[in-house]
């Protein structure tokens, strides 16, 4: 067995690609995140503002804007793609536009991810694509079909209309023999989702996992489904993609468990979330057979549990089953200092108009702050990388 030393800790590794001025930057964005009101108010003001033509772009674009994403265009995340990619960190591009319930936005979402699928085609520097369901089928669509309501002739289009969709953007890049994730969402539509990425898995993964779908283990019982799905795979010999989270929106499922009086499908506790999350990792190892796997956290002890698991094995660390995948602009200790030791590591890059990535930056800014009970992560890194710089010079 090889000697096991990865760490997270060293802040040079970690920020290798910034500036110093980049550094400086991102450490006044995130000290901006302990305004708690600013957190609270500032997106949806700074939507209004955007709205009625206040002249703000400049000021949100050259600060949480470049924080956080790539660029408004495909083309204009080229210079952080370049970036990343010195740094042996892929990307994945993510067109980040949301809230649109119209089949004329679907397809206008479709045409884009497509473009991502184009951009990245036979580029290591973009080993995954990504498509939100959400972004290409109505919600409410997809929530009837979840609670499996009969649904009336234009529904029943509309749904014809969506597997269309998720086909092609399966489809698409799978003739390419490149990897694609399709990202989770809420439990009342994600039985549906689960479904037709199974589909798409027995079609397109009969040579390797290129098709992934993603588990949320905030959720009970996953680990089990999990099982579930492995056993379906090996009856029907196909290779499965998962990527592991756990999970975005555990307020939104429990406000709902309570309006409508079911249990809350969330784990009990965040102990439970995290052992579920190691049991998936490692149910993944133990079926790596078949099995190829994306650890998608920020969460430092996951990460190296996969990568002790993935030493404890021999498996080589560029092994292309294995995978950590963290956001853009977040968590570069556990991203870099990954890539260093040699270890598969993508970054999710959003990219879209400033107008229509306000939400993203919203759940960001939320995230690292004093309400989220995150304050400090982040900033105490940044303000470690510039005391060891200082001392350098
Ligand atoms: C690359 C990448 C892709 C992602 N894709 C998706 C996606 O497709 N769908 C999606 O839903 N999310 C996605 N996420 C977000 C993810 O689900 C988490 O919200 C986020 O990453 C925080 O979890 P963590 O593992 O990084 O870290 P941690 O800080 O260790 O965990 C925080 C998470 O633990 C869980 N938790 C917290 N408190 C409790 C509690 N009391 N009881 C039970 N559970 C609790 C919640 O899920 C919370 O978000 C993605 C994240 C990354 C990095």
């Amino acid at each position: 067995m090889q000697p096991f030393d990865l760490t997270f800790s060293n802040t040079k590794v970690a920020f290798q690609h910034m500036s110093d001025a980049e550094v400086k930057k991102a450490k006044f964005i995130f000290s901006i995140f302990n305004f708690s009101f600013l957190v609270k108010y500032g997106p949806g003001l700074s939507t209004f503002c955007l709205k009625i033509g206040l002249p703000i772009k400049g000021i949100i674009k050259n600060t949480v804007f470049w924080q956080f994403c790539g660029g408004e265009t495909i083309d204009e995340c080229d210079y952080t793609v370049n970036t990343l990619w010195k740094n042996r960190v892929g990307t994945i591009l993510d067109y980040s536009v949301e809230g649109h319930e119209d089949e004329a936005s679907f397809e206008v979402n479709v045409k884009e991810i497509k473009s991502t699928i184009l951009k990245a085609k036979g580029k290591p520097q973009y080993p995954f694509c990504v498509f939100k369901p959400t972004g290409i089928a109505s919600v409410t669509l997809l929530e009837k079909v979840d609670a499996g309501i009969k649904l009336d002739n234009d529904e029943l289009n509309e749904f014809y209309n969506t597997k269309k969709r998720f086909e092609t953007l399966c489809q698409v890049p799978a003739d390419s023999d490149m990897r694609l994730f399709v990202d989770a969402e809420l439990s009342w539509m994600q039985k549906t989702v689960d479904t037709l990425v199974n589909e798409m898995m027995a079609k397109h993964n009969q040579q390797k996992a290129l098709i992934f779908n993603t588990v949320q283990l905030y959720k009970k019982d996953q680990v089990e489904l999990m099982k579930k799905w492995i056993a379906e795979a090996r009856e029907k010999k196909y290779f499965v993609g998962f990527k592991l989270v756990r999970g975005a929106y555990m307020e939104k499922e429990a406000e709902r468990a309570l309006k409508m009086g079911y249990p809350n499908p969330i784990n009990d506790t965040k102990e439970d979330s995290d052992r579920d999350y190691n049991e998936a990792l490692k149910l993944c190892f133990d079926n790596c057979d078949i099995v190829s796997v994306c650890a998608g956290t920020h969460n430092e002890e996951s990460s190296l549990y996969l990568a002790k698991l993935m030493n404890e094995g021999e498996i080589e660390n560029n092994d292309s089953r294995f995978w950590f995948a963290q956001l853009f602009g977040m968590s570069d200790t556990i991203s870099f200092n990954l890539a260093a030791k040699g270890y598969n590591v993508v970054k999710y890059l959003p990219y879209g108009p400033i107008k229509s990535v306000m939400p993203y930056l919203g759940r960001r800014a939320k995230e690292n702050s004093s309400m989220a009970g995150q304050m400090g992560r982040e900033l105490a890194l940044l303000v470690q990388e510039l005391k060891r710089r200082k001392s350098e010079k």
